[in-house]
């Protein structure tokens, strides 16, 4: 029986786990917290619960396709919801727009409220749907390093058909021509925020984003986010996968092009098959002893977040799950997070409130709530930025919705990039790895597997094909599908 070793027990490294188990490898993930998930994390604090890291939940047929690759019924670990409205936004000018799931209910919001008709909408997420169906095959469900792939007619047709998936323009320039109303250009162009990049630099190809949170579905776990990685979790011990948490896999010991040993802070350990889910970045360091990525090549990392968990002694009826309060200058925004790598004073804030759909999250006539603005990965960021930019969350909350947020707040925990960093080992605490920001985004994410590491492969967030839930789960059946190919257990 083949051995595999999983470094990280990230959404993708418990995928991988679980695929290769159930190929019949010996697997063991090896992890430095003391818990599963990285950046999928939850927190209880005075009857309080919150999901710390992702809040939207769309794919969730990758996760189902786990169980039944292990011939289990799904429904016996995780059950979810469709929820009834994506996202409520909120503007500067007083206005709100309700994405509503049921796409007539929402194009019937935008030809009341906005400048924009019903079918400028509905044309809009058939062009998102057009590119996802293009693209998603050669840019998110294969390897795409590879020659042999690279080459085929699949790959070919897709490169050729760079103009229809509007590689050639930039998000913003293809929203801002689309629609006539810029809250609607806005909606769209906040999309490029799900792969940490700037819509108005990454490639409109990533409107498809759209197409995966309005067409297949926006979804919430009915026990919260976090409930996906414990059922991950569950299922891959059932399939015999052991766990040794609190092992910090310090060094890669390399001999002939091959991991030969991973040197740990509890001894050494081999594997016939070493995956990395950790960042890539972090993993250089312990292969070549690199020292993070210095400050001149920080544009090219994905952005950070800055989240205050809020244990809220009220409740706010109009405010729906997921709610937006957006900048009055997109543009500026993004400028700060990518150009000036500072953090913006008029920042757009997300505010999610899970108790909204799992009411055991708060005490009754309470809220949990997660607000969180976009910011640049950690490179000195000091105290006194993160105590600005709350009073400027605070003030922005304030005048917004107009409510005295502050005096409701019982308890307050607070996430910066530099925890990210600290807690997942992810360079500046950087959400997604690099950034889309370019048109040929997709070409430079590291790959899954590189030649000159015969048994070493690589996964998650930070490589191809991306970040996110989705996009590391595609990792991980990508790189099992390599390592099945090259091994037999
Ligand atoms: C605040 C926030 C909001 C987000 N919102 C969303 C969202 O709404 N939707 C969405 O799809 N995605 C969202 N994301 C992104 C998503 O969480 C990530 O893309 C995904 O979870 C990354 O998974 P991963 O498999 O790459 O591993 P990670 O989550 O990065 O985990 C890596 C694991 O490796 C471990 N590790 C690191 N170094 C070592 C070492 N040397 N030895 C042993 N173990 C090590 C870490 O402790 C960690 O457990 C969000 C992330 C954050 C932080």
């Amino acid at each position: 029986m083949k051995s595999a070793g999983i470094i990280g027990s990230g959404i993708s490294g418990l995928a991988t786990a679980i695929r290769l188990a159930s190929a019949g490898f010996q697997v063991r993930v090896l992890e430095k917290n003391g818990t599963p998930g990285g950046k999928i994390s939850e927190l209880h604090s005075s009857g309080f619960r919150f999901d710390t890291g992702p809040s939207l939940f769309t794919m969730p047929e990758f996760v189902e396709e786990l169980f039944l690759l292990a011939g289990k019924d799904p429904s016996n670990y995780l059950t979810y919801s469709k929820l009834s409205t994506v996202c409520r936004y909120f503007y500067e000018n007083g206005s709100r727009i309700n994405a509503f799931q049921d796409l007539h209910k929402f194009a019937e919001e935008i030809e009341h409220k906005t400048l924009d008709t019903r079918e400028r909408l509905i044309a809009y997420l058939q062009k998102a749907s057009d590119i996802y169906a293009i693209s998603a095959d050669v840019f998110i469900h294969k390897p795409f390093h590879k020659w042999s792939n690279l080459c085929n007619p699949q790959y070919l047709s897709a490169l050729f058909k760079f103009p229809e998936i509007d590689a050639f323009r930039t998000m913003h320039a293809r929203n801002s021509q689309w629609f006539k109303d810029p809250r609607l250009v806005q909606i769209f162009d906040r999309y490029a925020t799900y792969v940490g990049s700037d819509p108005f630099k990454a490639p409109a190809t990533l409107n498809m984003i759209a197409h995966l949170e309005h067409i297949r579905g926006a979804y919430l776990p009915d026990k919260g986010m976090y409930r996906i990685i414990t059922a991950l979790f569950e299922l891959a011990r059932e399939m015999g996968v052991m766990f040794d948490f609190h092992t910090e896999v310090k060094q890669l010991l390399l001999k002939d092009h091959q991991v030969t040993g991973l040197i740990t802070t509890k001894g050494r350990y081999t594997f016939d098959v070493v995956v990395s889910d950790i960042d890539v970045h972090s993993l250089k360091e312990k292969l070549y002893g690199r020292t993070p990525p210095r400050l001149r090549s920080r544009s090219k990392f994905a952005s950070s977040a800055l989240v205050f968990y809020w244990g809220i002694h009220a409740s706010f009826p109009f405010l729906d799950m997921h709610n937006i309060l957006f900048s009055a200058d997109y543009q500026q925004e993004f400028r700060h997070i990518f150009d000036l790598h500072s953090v913006y004073e008029d920042p757009t804030v997300y505010i999610f409130i899970s108790s909204k759909y799992v009411p055991g999250d708060a005490p009754e006539g309470n809220e949990n709530w997660f607000a969180m603005i976009n910011v640049p990965p950690y490179w000195g960021q000091d105290a006194g930025t993160i105590r600005r930019a709350r009073k400027n969350i605070i003030h922005k909350i304030n005048r917004m919705l107009n409510i005295n947020i502050e005096k409701h707040i019982a308890t307050e925990h607070v996430l910066t990039p530099s925890v990210i960093d600290e807690r997942t080992a992810s360079a500046g605490g950087a959400l997604y790895g690099i950034n889309a920001n370019g048109k040929f985004a997709a070409f430079n994410r590291h790959p899954n597997h590189l030649r000159k590491f015969k048994n070493l492969f690589f996964t998650g967030g930070s490589v191809h094909p991306g970040g996110g839930i989705p996009l590391c789960l595609s990792s991980a059946k990508i790189i099992s599908h390599e390592i099945l190919k090259k091994y037999s257990a």
